[in-house]
């Protein structure tokens, strides 16, 4: 995500959903309950988070996610979606009860084909309880069928689910998955998606990965994406609308690039001209740090306004970005996030320093090897441009705070830090760090502790005093050596 709007939490307004009685637990229909008394382990409920202290209820525990088959209707007009996923997991832990991350409504819920318990604990919780614990090692389904209007639903300070009556946008970080589907909320539990989102017949869905097909029935039509590489939740996206859409292959890659036709057909054109740049940067990105890992590419320019883009597994979505330099550092930055932040995964939310620093590390990177200004004389210029007073350099960006994930430093001092980190090894060893690092933790997730002692074994340097300088104080670094300032 670059910061290209500062986004302001929008208030949260007093929320009745029809059917749902406020935050009470409403048991719904119980069944299983009088089945074979198979029960041969006890059970303990599953915790209510993953386990990541900046947000607690964020993911659950007691299981761990292998795929979601989600399928939504979503209809225009009202905003309001309906819908059933089916997700496969695997028992961690012998449960008693788990919960899912689901901010819509619960109408239905079915393990292994069976009806079970479940209630609404809070506005973010699904409780589950099946007739008998499930065990430890047990591969299960769970099918849940929702309703709901995801623009109204607020939680907590967020509403993150963009929506006008021509076109809606699932899209935001760290969190909108639940808005349209129940989930384990969290990056640490990657799964891979089918996606199958319904509407009105004449408009489009963009979402992850490849299109595996259309089906036209009657007023709607669904539209079937599948990302077949492990993804984190809050990647997961579709948008529907009316868009331009193109397709192609470049260097053996097939990429998906759409535009919304809220823009006039000038700036359609525009917007698909950039789009198309994609490609080459993957190519480009390629060189830097090993190959692609996903089946395709491309982009997807919002009709709605976002204020940020996102870089959503395999095809980032965009606002209007206009032309230029900037908006092209837009692209490369999403785009260097597929690397760093979608195959390579923060384990906490405060590890974001490995997403957008180094996202915004190659956007000087892309730039020095393209004829503009090199990522050294940035550093310096950034440096000079941020005195010692400046409270830019007061956010400890190595564990920024869950109200700090997206602040500015943690983009440029994040930048900063990795500039002067390949200032102090070397441009060779510190490139050979980077596609280190992406091997080691490709399809899973990584803390900015695990970089630094990757770092530190790479370059035979003990680099704990550049880290504390550059990740962990809350002031400028000394202008000296040791801290790639010299
Ligand atoms: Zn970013």
């Amino acid at each position: 995500m670059p910061l290209l709007v500062r986004r302001t939490a929008a208030a949260l307004s007093l929320l009745l959903v029809a059917g749902a009685a406020g935050s009470a637990p409403m048991a719904q229909a119980a069944d299983g309950s009088t089945g074979p008394a198979a029960a041969t382990v006890a059970g303990i409920p599953g915790a209510r988070g993953i386990g990541d202290p900046a947000f607690p209820s964020d993911g659950n525990g007691g299981y761990d996610v292998a795929h979601y088959d989600v399928h939504d209707s979503y209809r225009l007009r009202s905003g309001a979606i309906s819908g059933s996923t089916t997700l496969t997991a695997t028992a961690t832990e012998d449960l008693s009860s788990f919960d899912l991350d689901l901010v819509l409504v619960p109408d239905a819920v079915s393990l292994d084909g069976t009806p079970v318990r479940f209630a609404k604990s809070g506005r973010h919780e699904l409780v589950i309880t099946p007739a008998a614990a499930i065990a430890r090692g047990t591969s299960f389904t769970v099918k849940v069928r929702y309703h709901g209007v995801p623009r109204r639903l607020g939680w907590g300070a967020e509403k993150p689910f963009f929506a006008a009556p021509d076109e809606a946008l699932a899209t935001n970080e760290p969190h909108i998955a639940p808005w349209w589907f129940p989930v384990n909320d969290h990056p640490r539990d990657k799964a891979t998606y089918d996606i199958t989102v319904a509407v009105a017949r004449g408009h489009q869905v963009l979402s992850n990965g490849t299109l595996v097909g259309r089906h036209t029935s009657g007023a709607w039509t669904s539209w079937h994406w599948r990302m077949t590489r492990p993804m984190a939740s809050y990647l997961a996206y579709f948008t529907a609308g009316r868009f331009r859409i193109e397709r192609g292959t470049t260097y053996g890659l097939p990429w998906t690039v759409a535009v919304s036709r809220a823009y006039d057909r000038a700036a359609q054109d525009q917007q698909l001209r950039l789009l198309r740049t994609s490609p080459g940067i993957v190519h480009w990105l390629e060189s830097q740090v090993g190959d692609y890992p996903f089946d395709s590419t491309g982009g997807v320019v919002s009709g709605l306004f976002t204020g940020f883009a996102l870089e959503n597994q395999s095809r980032p979505t965009y606002p209007f970005l206009g032309v230029g330099h900037e908006a092209h550092s837009v692209v490369v930055h999403e785009l260097a996030h597929q690397w760093f932040g979608d195959l390579v995964s923060v384990e906490h939310w405060r590890d974001i320093w490995l997403n957008e620093g180094f996202a915004t590390w190659f956007e000087w990177r892309y730039d020095e090897t393209h004829g503009r200004a090199s990522a050294w004389r940035r550093l310096r210029s950034e440096y000079a441009g941020h005195p010692a007073s400046d409270a830019f350099w007061r956010l400890r960006i190595g564990s920024p705070g869950p109200d700090h994930l997206f602040d500015q430093p943690v983009y440029d001092r994040g930048g900063m830090a990795l500039e002067a980190l390949r200032h102090r090894m070397g441009t060779t060893a510190f490139l050979s760090l980077l596609r280190t690092w992406v091997q080691q933790h490709s399809d899973g997730n990584a803390t900015v502790e695990q970089f630094e002692a990757l770092a530190e074994q790479v370059s035979g340097q003990d680099l704990g005093g550049f880290f504390h300088a550059w990740l962990h104080t809350g002031a400028r670094p000394a202008r000296t050596a040791a801290n790639g300032l010299r």
